[in-house]
This record gives structure tokens, sequence and C-alpha cells, in this order.
């Protein structure tokens, strides 16, 4: 099992693939989220999370916030005496720690994302925070790919080009990739590490606070309330922001609106645009030439962000993914990926209709059934029809039909076999379906121990879901004339076999007198039912003339060992 997670700037968030779903896994309050916030207390406790959020009021001095833009530098943070890293490492173990919860089961790999424009110093000390954290790093995965793969864009086109507009609490990312083989590779980036969602609760904070006197401990009770009124605002028309006794008597109380923030914050979007103008000019690439563009980051849920943007890129954003828990989905898909727990969804794949060879007669001899789960494999023994016969054709068909001619070929081949009499030869036939739908049919001479192998390619998985309606209900259809076609083809393939050797045995002198008249009788309905074309007749009579010479052929069994043992002993 490996674990996908988002190590954000403001933001984290953790994954899984549960029964090849990736998932995101929620804490005990039920979020998704996570704030990227630690406090370090000073006896060595650590509280990662809201919690750590809340000791703001009270012991900001010793809260990390946004450590990310720290990552990859070579410092001791003021106050707490820990790198970058060891901050990193306390927000991923209590990631790894909430995973574990959930699970039940420890969690020992991850692939966590950086954002495209990290360099070597920073992806080296993103992963040396894992493995603080107790994470062996199997992938450290670019952002914005992150985000193509969660909205599934990893299934367009080759060459396909896709823009990721990523704007969260602290920083904005635009990067266009472009799909090279199934793998994203990065046209051009550009943003603003200095350019997020904080910006628009500060303005919020300014103009609820303008012209009072506001105690420095209190300011972080308006923070929090402008974000409150904010995230409210992307879905409301407006919203009243309360502070009881901010200064010790004084209330606050002022209402918002959604235009009040549409006014406020137009320079701040033009700026995220003003990035978005030279990505694509850096790209080379026009508007145009553009296959998708999605929205990433808490912060695109605002309204006014979406309408920019999608009148920027002249075309509809995707917005079908919780945009704050796309890169975390990703990562998780990626996670599965490469664990192997997103293939599992394929192998619940079957086999649409019955899949097998022609034999004597013209007849369907099935080897998978219809709706036989893939990944699968069946063989069966088969002999040769005629004496000295040097070669056996295979026809591997699909249908539900009894009769060969009625259903589909998919292929067809000949195996070189020794000459031998008639019903000697051991042909062993094998079908595998692999778990991407190829069929493989192996033929073996089992004598010679020679193989002949051609593979069909996914056709025996993927049909027509019409053609396959109209196939099963043929077989439905002529279900009767089907079945007595098969028996008459059965028997009279047994009365082909049964006739000569009687024959053989009369003219040998093995029939007593009192079996005669039987016997005569029983060839004589023999040969009238198969010109008749009646098949449970037929079927009847052959079984009535293999027990008229039941005892006769056991006589020639007999002979034939005394006089085999006669030429062995040399009388
Ligand atoms: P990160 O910066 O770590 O990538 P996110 O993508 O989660 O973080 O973005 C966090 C930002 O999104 C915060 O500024 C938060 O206030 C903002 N945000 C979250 N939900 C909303 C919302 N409903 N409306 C407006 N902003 C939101
Ligand atoms: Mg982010």
């Amino acid at each position: 099992m490996i674990v996908g997670i988002d190590l954000g700037t403001t933001h984290s968030a953790i994954g899984v693939v549960d029964s090849g779903f990736p998932i995101l896994l929620a804490d005990e309050e039920g979020k998704r989220i996570m704030p990227s916030v630690v406090w370090f207390g000073m006896d060595g406790a650590v509280e990662v999370g809201r919690k750590a959020l809340r000791r703001q009021a009270t012991d900001a001095r010793r809260v990390v916030l946004s450590v990310k833009r720290w990552m990859g530098a070579d410092t001791i943070l003021e106050n707490i005496g820990k790198t970058p890293d060891e901050v990193s490492a306390e927000i991923l173990k209590e990631l790894k720690r909430i995973a574990e919860w959930r699970i039940g089961a420890e969690v020992t790999k991850a692939v966590i994302t950086v954002p495209a424009y990290f360099n070597d110093a920073q992806r080296a000390a993103t992963k040396r925070a894992g493995e603080l954290a107790g994470l062996e790093v199997a992938r450290i995965l670019n952002e914005p790919t992150a985000a193509a793969l969660a909205y599934g864009l990893d299934k367009l086109k080759n060459k396909a080009r896709v823009a990721v507009y990523d704007l969260g609490g602290g920083t904005f990312d635009l990067t266009i990739l472009e799909m090279e083989d199934g793998v994203f590779q990065v046209l051009a980036t550009h943003g603003d590490t200095r350019l997020g969602g904080d910006d628009v609760d500060a303005m919020i904070c300014s103009w609820l606070s303008a012209g009072l006197e506001i105690p420095g401990y209190q300011r972080w009770r308006f923070l929090e309330e402008a974000e409150k009124a904010k995230r409210a605002l992307s879905d409301l028309s407006e919203f009243t922001l309360r502070i009881p006794f901010y200064d010790g008597k004084n209330s606050l109380e002022k209402t918002i609106t959604r235009l009040d923030l549409d006014a406020m914050t137009k320079g701040w979007i033009a700026r995220s645009l003003k990035c978005c103008q030279q990505a694509m000019h850096d790209s080379g690439l026009s508007l145009n030439e553009l296959d998708a563009v999605v929205l990433v980051g808490g912060s695109t849920r605002m309204p006014a962000v979406r309408e920019a943007v999608a009148e920027f890129f002249q075309c509809e954003v995707d917005v079908t993914q919780h945009p704050d828990e796309a890169i975390a989905l990703g990562a998780t898909i990626q996670a599965g990926v490469m664990s192997g727990a997103m293939r599992k969804m394929v192998l619940l794949d079957v086999t649409p209709l019955s899949l097998g060879i022609e034999t004597f007669g013209g007849l369907m001899n099935v080897l998978i059934s219809r709706n036989t789960t893939i990944p699968c494999k069946a063989g069966e023994m088969f002999t040769n029809a005629a004496d000295s016969q040097e070669k056996m054709a295979i026809r591997v068909l699909q249908g539900e039909r009894e009769m060969a001619r009625d259903n589909w070929e998919l292929g067809k081949f000949e195996v070189m076999m020794e000459k031998l009499p008639k019903g000697h030869a051991r042909v062993g036939v094998q079908f595998r379906i692999d778990a991407d739908g190829i069929l493989e049919v192996l033929a073996r001479d089992t004598k010679t121990g020679k193989d002949t192998v051609i593979n069909i390619a996914s056709s025996a998985v993927n049909v027509d879901d019409a053609a396959v309606e109209e196939m099963v209900s043929a077989s439905v259809e002529h279900a009767f004339e089907d079945m007595s076609e098969r028996i008459f083809t059965e028997a009279k393939l047994k009365a082909d076999e049964l006739l000569p050797a009687v024959e053989m045995i009369m003219a040998q002198g093995l029939v007593e007198e009192h079996e005669r008249g039987e016997i005569e009788a029983a060839v004589k309905e023999v040969k009238a039912t198969m010109a008749s074309g009646a098949a449970n007749a037929l079927k009847v009579a052959v079984q009535r003339l293999d027990s008229a010479t039941e005892a006769a052929a056991a006589r020639l069994v007999e002979k034939a060992m005394e006089e085999a043992l006669e030429r062995e002993l040399g009388l």
C-alpha cells in the first residue's frame, strides 16, 4: 500500500486507494483537509493542524505557518530551533497517523507532491521530511500533474495540452502541461509565491477594522472572521461579520456583500492573470491550442476567480473536482497505480461471449464460457479425425451457438502433427486471456512437444454491447434446433465409427448366433434414422447398436490381446 500526500503551503491532505477507488482520509473531526501548521511547546510537546492553529491566539511565537516556503533553505527557524524539513516531517507524521488510524494498518510508503518549479534542493528536502516521518517516498510528483490526474486528463489524446490554474492560500501557479506517451511534461510554469487566499483575508480584515484601534493580540480573531466571511461569500451574496468585545468593551458587527468582495479582489485576481499571460507566452501556445483548463486550490472556489479564468482562457473551466482536494487525490491515484491497487478495476472485466474452437462435425467446443472473470485460462486435449492426418486446423470461435458456422471466427491456424492412426494423436489446446484482454491460443502436439501460438487482440473481451445482445438472443431463439443438430452430429460421429467396426466383427466370426438378429436389426435402424435426420431417434439407435455388440466387442479385444501375447512369446 502507498498513500498519496498533498503537502501544501497552507493546507495538506492524505489519501489511499480503497477497493480500486482513490479516497481522501478524514481526521477525528471528519475533516479531509488539515492546516499545514505546527506548534512546538516549550516542554517538547508538538501539535499539528487545527489544534496548532488555535495556539496562534495565545502562543504565536511558537507556531510555524507556511513552512513550505522555507523548504530547501539551510536555516534554523527562529524561536523553534528546527529546520524546515523537521517541521514538515511533523505535518507528515500527523497525516500518517490519521491514515493509519483510518486504515487500521501501518503506512510506510508515500507519493508526495511539490510545485512544478521546485528545484532539486527543495525536492530533496521534501523527500528528507518524508523519511524523518518514517515514510519511504516512492515518488515526488509535480502538483499540476497530480491535478491533471485527478481530473482524469491522462485519458486525453497524446500531445494534449492542459493549463492548471492553482490559487491556494499563499501561492499562485499556472502550469502548462503536455501529454507525451502517457506522461505529462511541463511546457511552462509561472507563478507568484506571494499571492493567495491569505491576501483576501487581510483585505477583508483591514476593511473590517478601518478606523478602529485594535490591540495586537486581537488581530488573529479579525483574520479568522475575515476568512470565514470570504468562504461564506463563495456561496452566499452577503455575510455579517461579528467580533464581540474586540477591545474588552466594544463589539463589532458589519455586513459584507459579494459585490464588495469582488471590488476588493479585482486587482488581486488581475495579478494572477498576468502570470497566466506570461506562462502562455513562454509556452509559445495560443489559447485555442489548449485542450483543457482546470482549477485547483481553495481560492478558486471564489466565483469571481472562476469567471475571470474562464474569460481569460476563453473557454469553460473544469470544476468537477473539489479544487482543494484535487492534488491529494491525484497523488493518491499515482500511488495506487504504483502499488497496483488501481489496476484491480480492470481485473473485474469478464468475457462477454464464450470462446472455443471448432471440433469434428462442425461443432463448437467451448473452452472459456461467457462471463468468466479475466485474467483466466483453460485447456483441453483433441485428437485426429482421420488416419495419418498431417495437420490439424484450429479455428478460434466466439459465440453462444452450438454449431461452429453460427459463431464468429476470431482466428485460424494449423498445427503440424506426427502421422498416426485415427484417434491416436494428442493435441492440447490452451486459451489464456491476460488482464489487458489479449487472448493467447497455444496448441501443442504432445508427441513432438511442438507449440504453435497465436495472439488475438482484445476482440475476445472488447465486443460491442449490441453485438453481444444479438448473439445471446439468437442462441436463445435457436436453442431447440441448435441442440438437436448437436445431438444428431454427435450421434452420427459415433455411428460412423461403430458401423465399420460392427462389419469387421461380423466378418471375423466373433458374433454368436443368438446375437445376430438384434445386431442386424440395430444396424438397420441406425442407417434408417441417419437418413431421416431425426436426432433423438439416431441417438437411441446408436445406443441400441452399442449394447447389442458389447459382448462381441469384448471378444474382439480379448482376441487381439491373445494374438499380441502369442507374438511376444514367439509362438
Ligand atoms: P494550499 O495553499 O496549501 O495549496 P489550498 O489549496 O487548500 O491550500 O487553499 C487554501 C486557501 O483556499 C485558503 O486561503 C482558504 O481560505 C481558501 N479557501 C478555501 N475554501 C474557500 C472557499 N469556499 N471560498 C474561498 N476561499 C476558500
Ligand atoms: Mg496547494
